[in-house]
């Protein structure tokens, strides 16, 4: 079998890493044709050390010389582009079998779409990129014939555990209900007044995941469940009221579909995204991924609760964007996204991260969608309202 070539897109993040620590193990399937970074060249170059891309691609053209020069200096023939055309270029150029989408937030959309649009294998851990402009994704997806694999570790395990024919209906195959697991953050049991006061520190302590900033901030405020909603009914083409959220303190079983004969089917593991990543890199065949075995008698229990609305208003504001439809979402992402900066920049409280989101709501009148401007327009206009109510509290 020749190796597969693949792009990282988001390679100095954390879903970038735990993807280049799989394929480091597998280097007879595969081959890395390009690597993306934003901040952090050091990790960048050492990545291009270590795996030899033939691109690297950086945001800033300052970067890039300077990474170019070092690259160089060590003997390598890696090429720095830099630039969002140069990322979409990597991420559809004719020699790319597989692409792995791991930029955070908007950032993503643009290059996501374009390996969408030349019917790579696409491995979306970019949920804001699906989230924002739904309907047209799953459009692109089916128009090129790209095949979709969901990152996400719940989206990966409802992946797993349909039937091969989801795709021709959920009511069709029997399926009743996706639970959707959610682990409640570090703040699922701190006292309702306290949680204005918590830090960027805390909130990025996830009790059982290792990841960026801004997922463990959407994870601490259930944001990350009200897009991962979102997500599921996208990629499973199920409606909202199919889709029930669970929260499962020990983030073991990591979602489950439920059929209408009673059966209820889930996929465990230990928390480590090795898991979705190298599931999705192989499938419809399994890689060893580095993940140790589930020990079931060290986990000893599974607890499920239901999600508690007045201590996460987050997973709410998703369903109504939702429904809205049209540019919703958008709106709801983009806020989301200046609030979770703001938290971060200590500008504002945790609490403040859902007022910003239904400020953004009320304010901005969805539209429909027919095409990327409009999705793009949306998300410049709730950055716009989101900096407004920023500015308008100092
Ligand atoms: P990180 O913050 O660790 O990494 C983000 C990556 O995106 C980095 O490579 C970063 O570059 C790059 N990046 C940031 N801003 C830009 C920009 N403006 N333009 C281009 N590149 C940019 O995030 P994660 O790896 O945790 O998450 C990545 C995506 O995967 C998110 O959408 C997240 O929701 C999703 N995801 C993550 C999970 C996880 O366990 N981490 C689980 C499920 C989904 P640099 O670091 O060099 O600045
Ligand atoms: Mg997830």
């Amino acid at each position: 079998m020749s190796r597969q070539w693949i792009t990282v897109l988001g390679a100095t993040g954390s879903i970038g890493a735990s993807t280049l620590d799989v394929i480091a193990r597998h280097t007879d399937r595969y081959a890395v044709f390009a690597l993306s970074g934003h901040s952090r060249m050091d990790v960048l170059y050492q990545q291009c050390i270590s795996h030899q891309p033939v691109f690297a691609v950086v945001c800033d053209p300052a970067q890039a010389a300077g990474l170019q020069d070092r690259l160089t200096l060590a003997g390598l023939s890696t090429r720095v582009l830099h630039g969002p055309e140069a990322l979409a270029e990597v991420s559809s150029d004719q020699r790319v079998d597989v692409v792995m989408a791991a930029i955070v937030g908007a950032a993503g959309l643009a290059p996501t779409l374009a390996a969408v649009r030349a019917g790579k294998r696409v491995l979306l851990a970019n949920k804001e990129a699906l989230v924002m402009s739904g309907a047209l994704f799953m459009q692109a997806v089916r128009d090129s014939g790209a095949r979709l694999l969901p990152i996400d570790s719940e989206h990966n395990a409802i992946f797993q555990c349909m039937p091969v024919d989801y795709a021709s209906g959920l009511g069709k195959v029997g399926v009743r209900r996706i639970l959707l697991t959610a682990s409640g953050g570090p703040f699922r049991e701190m006292a309702l007044e306290e949680l204005a006061q918590v830090t960027p520190a805390q909130a990025c302590a996830h009790p059982n995941w290792s990841m960026g900033q801004k997922i463990s901030v959407d994870s601490a405020s259930m944001m990350n469940k009200g897009l991962e909603l979102i997500e599921a009914c996208w990629l499973f083409d199920a409606r909202p009221e199919q889709v029930e959220v669970v929260v499962h303190p020990q983030s073991v079983v990591h979602s489950l579909v439920d059929y209408v004969d009673g059966s209820v089917l889930a996929q465990l593991g230990n928390p480590d995204m090795r898991t979705p990543i190298a599931h999705a890199l192989a499938w419809p065949e399994r890689i060893d991924s580095g993940v140790s075995a589930l020990d079931l008698l060290l986990t000893a229990r599974l607890d499920f609760q239901a999600p508690d609305p007045q201590r996460f208003p987050c997973l709410e504001l998703a369903r109504r964007a939702f429904d809205a439809g049209g540019t919703a979402c958008a709106i709801l992402n983009a806020a989301n996204e200046i609030a979770v900066q703001a938290f971060l920049d200590q500008r504002i409280g945790f609490t403040d991260i859902p007022v910003i989101i239904e400020h953004a709501l009320d304010r901005l009148a969805p539209q429909p969608v027919t095409e990327l401007a409009q999705v793009l327009l949306a998300d410049r206009q709730a950055r716009e309202c989101a900096e407004q109510w920023l500015g308008n509290r100092r």
